[in-house]
């Protein structure tokens, strides 16, 4: 009893009067959950680093002159169980009405089993795109089930692993077609929905690309000038109109088709590929994932075999391991931007990949039979309601429809809306007084009846049913080929084989729930489970994106406030959300600055200064926004060639339209110049962009909008907490200083601008993005407050130095601030000397680190051959100290090889990752241990173990004998 109370007394005595008051859970710190090292941890380990305290390392780490002298103002912070009630109460101030909107979204049931197992799980959605196959052969299996699912319901030879969303989709395959017959010209069809054609307009500004706009039979397709059409199927009205004519001459002429379309509707009508389609993109939201409000969801791109070397985005492969079994790795990655830079097909990075494992999984739990099902539903119940709508003396004008019913009331349209309000249900009102309704598989019965009332009519209980006769029946638009044939599709349909499938394919890939994922740039931090839980929230689930904003108060409130959060840490004045990955950020950014010199009379403005260390996707944007990209040199210590920069500013001082710089540079370094470099490019009229993907390293220490940049994506999914998703979502979102907020993205239904006269155009389908996971950025910050966000980046900074020191006298740390000797939030290792001295690159180091449990660095990138280390604040010292470890004994292994104790081809390294397989097998021949394969260091236990899945991919074949979707049953190699 006696010492209970001394205990309880203590607990009082460290809080302050004020605290006093709050529950534990109140006072709990989630900061301190957030950030890995323990206090002891930080001492200890700057201590090795011989600094004092924690401000006196990032005070000498960030240079003076851009130092943030003040604590950042945001609210105080929140406890977790706090910030959940706070955030449902926003959540609920969103009004779920019952949307027939249509339009591209559609409501639909996410199967529990997927909702818990995929979307709500770490093991799914903690992983970065595939870089690593060995290691992610499960989320690869399911890519290249996507892959199947698009490829198999357009009926077009292949399909990519997912774009960023319809619009982005069409836009990209509208590229697509010019870059294949080098003509200048687009036509699309009025029937297309609105906010794709708004998307696909806006980048065909910047290219220069010429676009018509009108009824898809007035098309001049014989005058060989057009280089794609891009129709609907069904149309934005949900008419079902028969394109192979069209086709035809489109492909006499050379000019190529695309089709956006409705994977769902696809399962009953006659796919794209079977007349005369080139190119299919859409999106596979109904397949499974919530509406959110606009996104995140997978769009969706197929296209003739003879264009894959066209596509857009990531692809994923088959190819085969080291012992000659299949495997899935990413293919034909010379097409992209982190490779051919401003010649890529497109800028994609982030993509949808959890979003498209969602649509995979859910076509895999309904089956091929299940998924036609659903759409008989969705049609009969359209059916019912047209015949219902007729009985009832309303004008139902299509003739042939899947799901969407385009009404000319009898009644005044006043007494609809009212109606249409009293039961909270949305429609798609068009301008010309017509009436759209778009039906999902989750209308019930009662749905339908209050549909009726509100148009005053009845359904004939007698023709309703499964037995109705439909008009596509007796037409040519009926589906007659097969799809979803391959196993995968007709073996998971009880839920504990598609829970058991599932997990199986979980196992198989290294995510944050087993080790740190150090790859540089990427920040790979922490995505708690807080953050990650008004994710599931119904009332940020269920709202489709073009409801009235008067219904999305919720939304709209928690955009303003993450506005302004974001707006403080960064400095700048005003953001757009709209953009939803990093490089459709860069993209937008861009096209606002193009859109500020053209308000100012300067069209000419069109160089775009690069340095050659840029991220791939820096070039691949600034081409996208019709910019000419000058490269700039950087010297032998990582910084910019000032020289150079300068004398390229002044050289193109007239037509100079901006500068696109990353800091700290994607050396790791805080280069001290930066806020002269902004000066020296205003000088000549420019304008900064300045990449914020390291934005990790600066929050709470320092702010681009302070020193100089007119223009900064965040990727919220890398210093922000929203989890990659093996691959997206992500979001991209745009802060201005605010001469450029006049020019930020508009949209054609729901504008987020006050006033979008100025605007250059439209990046995404969605108003706001991918508004469904904004919420964990904005947990973030609130629970983190400014003290916890300015620990949390002084703490990635403190491990990355720490890392970069225990490796000292191991490795060589290419690039240092030569004043202070310290790097910034990463670091990149230099081993390109083992070449020379023990046939070992970094891809052999990356390799053997997967048997050591690890996922690699980033590889050779910023420099070719090195691999960059970015460890983050979540890590605590045991796993920097895990990670340092097994790299000290891989160089230990370089070593014995250096020596001649073991041969320059067969060793541990040049044939890692080692396979459970190869390693229990009976012809065990190598000359080494099984144990040093599979155990090389005591960190390495048989309870934890986790073992690559396949061998050492064989990437030269894969592309070589291209195969992009579920191989038929037995593939056949060699
Ligand atoms: C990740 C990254 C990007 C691209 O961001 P995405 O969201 O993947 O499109 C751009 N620049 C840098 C420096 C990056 O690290």
């Amino acid at each position: 009893m006696y010492k209970q109370r001394v205990v309880l007394n203590r607990f009082l005595a460290n809080v302050s009067v004020a605290q006093r008051n709050l529950s534990y859970a109140e006072k709990t710190n989630f900061a301190s959950r957030h950030i890995g090292p323990r206090k002891t941890d930080v001492v200890a380990m700057l201590d090795t680093l011989n600094y004092k305290s924690i401000n006196e390392l990032t005070e000498s780490a960030v240079p003076k002159s851009i130092q943030l002298n003040r604590e950042l103002r945001l609210d105080e912070p929140l406890s977790e169980h706090h910030l959940i009630e706070k955030l449902r109460k926003i959540a609920k101030k969103n009004e779920i009405w019952r949307s027939y909107i249509g339009m591209g979204y559609h409501n639909c049931h996410v199967p529990h089993p997927i909702l818990r197992n995929i979307f709500e799980n770490p093991g799914w959605t903690t992983q970065y795109t595939p870089y690593q196959p060995e290691i992610a052969q499960g989320r690869l299996e399911s890519l290249l089930n996507y892959q199947t699912l698009v490829s198999d319901l357009t009926g077009l030879e292949v399909a990519n692993a997912s774009l960023l969303d319809e619009g982005t989709a069409a836009a990209e395959a509208m590229c697509l077609c010019t870059r294949q017959n080098k003509r200048k010209k687009i036509y699309l069809s009025d029937k297309v929905h609105p906010q794709t054609l708004s998307v696909v307009q806006t980048r065909a500004v910047s290219l220069d690309i010429e676009v018509e706009i009108g009824d898809i039979n007035d098309a001049k397709l014989t005058s060989r000038d057009l280089s794609g059409i891009l129709v609907q199927y069904p149309d934005t009205n949900g008419d079902v109109k028969d394109f192979e004519e069209i086709a035809k001459v489109a492909k006499k002429n050379g000019t190529l088709v695309v089709v956006a379309t409705d994977l769902l509707a696809l399962t009953i009508l006659r796919p794209p590929g079977e007349f005369g389609a080139d190119m299919a993109v859409g999106t596979s939201q109904r397949l499974g994932v919530p509406l959110g409000y606009g996104g995140p969801h997978a769009g969706f791109f197929a296209c003739k075999q003879s264009l894959v070397r066209l596509t857009p985005g990531r692809m994923i492969g088959v190819t085969r391991d080291i012992d000659g079994n299949d495997a899935y790795r990413l293919a034909l990655q010379t097409r992209e931007q982190h490779i051919r830079r401003d010649k890529a097909t497109s800028n994609i990075c982030t993509a949808q990949a959890l979003l498209a494992n969602m649509s995979a999984m859910y076509s895999i739990y309904h089956g091929p039979q299940g998924l036609k099902n659903i759409a008989l539903d969705v049609h009969g119940k359209t059916n019912s309601v047209k015949n219902a709508l007729v009985a009832g003396g309303h004008e139902v004008i299509n003739n042939l429809f899947f799901d969407t019913l385009q009404v000319n009331p009898s009644l005044p349209l006043d007494e609809i809306k009212s109606r249409a309000a009293e039961k909270k249900i949305n429609f798609r009102y068009n301008t010309d007084g017509t009436i759209g309704i778009s039906f999902d598989e989750t209308v019930k019965s009662e749905d339908i009846k209050d549909i009726l009332w509100v148009f005053k009519c009845e359904l004939n209980e007698n023709k309703s049913g499964d037995n109705f006769d439909s008009p596509i029946d007796s037409t040519k638009f009926l589906r007659t080929s097969s799809y979803l044939t391959h196993p995968v599709f007709n073996s998971h349909q009880s839920e504990t084989r598609i829970v058991r499938y599932m997990k199986k394919l979980e196992n198989k890939d290294i995510s944050l729930v087993h080790s740190m994922i150090p790859l540089g740039s990427c920040t790979m931090k922490l995505n708690s489970t807080t953050e990650m839980i008004p994710c599931s929230f119904r009332h940020f689930t269920d709202m489709h994106p073009f409801v009235p904003v008067e219904q999305a108060q919720g939304y709209q409130e928690m955009f303003k406030d993450l506005e302004r959060d974001l707006c403080e840490i960064t400095g700048y004045d005003n953001i757009s959300f709209q953009p939803n990955s990093g490089a459709q950020g860069e993209y937008a950014g861009l096209r606002a600055i193009r859109q500020y010199h053209e308000s100012l009379n300067q069209h000419h403005r069109t160089i775009c200064l690069i340095p050659i260390s840029a991220h791939g996707t820096n070039p691949a944007s600034a081409q996208m926004a019709g910019m000419k990209v000058e490269p700039i040199k950087i010297l032998q210590d990582g910084n910019i060639d000032m020289a150079h920069l300068r004398e390229k500013a002044e050289e193109h001082s007239a037509n100079l339209s901006c500068l696109m710089i990353t800091y700290p540079s994607t050396m790791g370094v805080f280069e001290d110049t930066i806020a002269e470099i902004c000066t020296l490019i205003h000088k000549h009229g420019g304008q900064v962009y300045l990449d914020g993907a390291n934005m990790n390293a600066q929050v709470g220490l320092c702010r681009p909008g302070d020193y100089g940049s007119d223009v900064s994506h965040l990727n919220l999914h890398k210093t922000f907490c929203i989890p990659h998703g093996g691959g997206g979502p992500g979001v991209g979102p745009i802060g201005v200083k605010s001469h450029l907020a006049p020019f930020l993205p508009g949209h054609p239904v729901i504008s987020p601008l006050e006033n979008d006269s100025q605007s250059f155009g439209v990046v995404s389908a969605a108003p706001y993005g991918s508004s469904a996971i904004l919420p964990i950025s904005w947990s973030y910050i609130k629970m983190m407050g400014a003290r916890g966000l300015k620990r949390a980046t002084q703490v990635a900074i403190l491990n990355a130095n720490y890392m970069s020191r225990r490796l000292d006298g191991h490795y060589k740390t290419l690039f240092k601030d030569p004043k202070s000797n310290l790097v910034a939030h990463e670091f990149i290792l230099d081993v390109r000397e083992f070449k020379k001295t023990a046939n070992i690159e970094a891809v052999d180091i990356a390799k053997r680190l997967m048997d050591y449990g690890f996922h690699a660095p980033t590889m050779s990138w910023p420099v070719t051959g090195t691999l960059m280390i970015e460890p983050t604040e979540s890590e605590d010292k045991d796993e920097l100290d895990r990670f340092c470890e097994a790299l000290i004994s891989i160089r230990q292994e370089i070593q014995d090889i250096e020596d001649g104790k073991i041969s320059k081809t067969e060793n541990p390294l040049k044939m890692s990752p080692h396979t459970q397989a190869q390693v229990v097998s009976d012809g065990w021949d190598r000359p080494y241990s099984r144990e040093q394969a599979a155990f090389p260091n005591f960190h390495v236990k048989a309870d934890s173990k986790v073992w690559p899945t396949v061998g050492r991919i064989d990437d030269a074949y894969g592309d070589k004998h291209l195969v992009c979707t579920c191989p038929p049953i037995l593939p056949e190699f060699d």
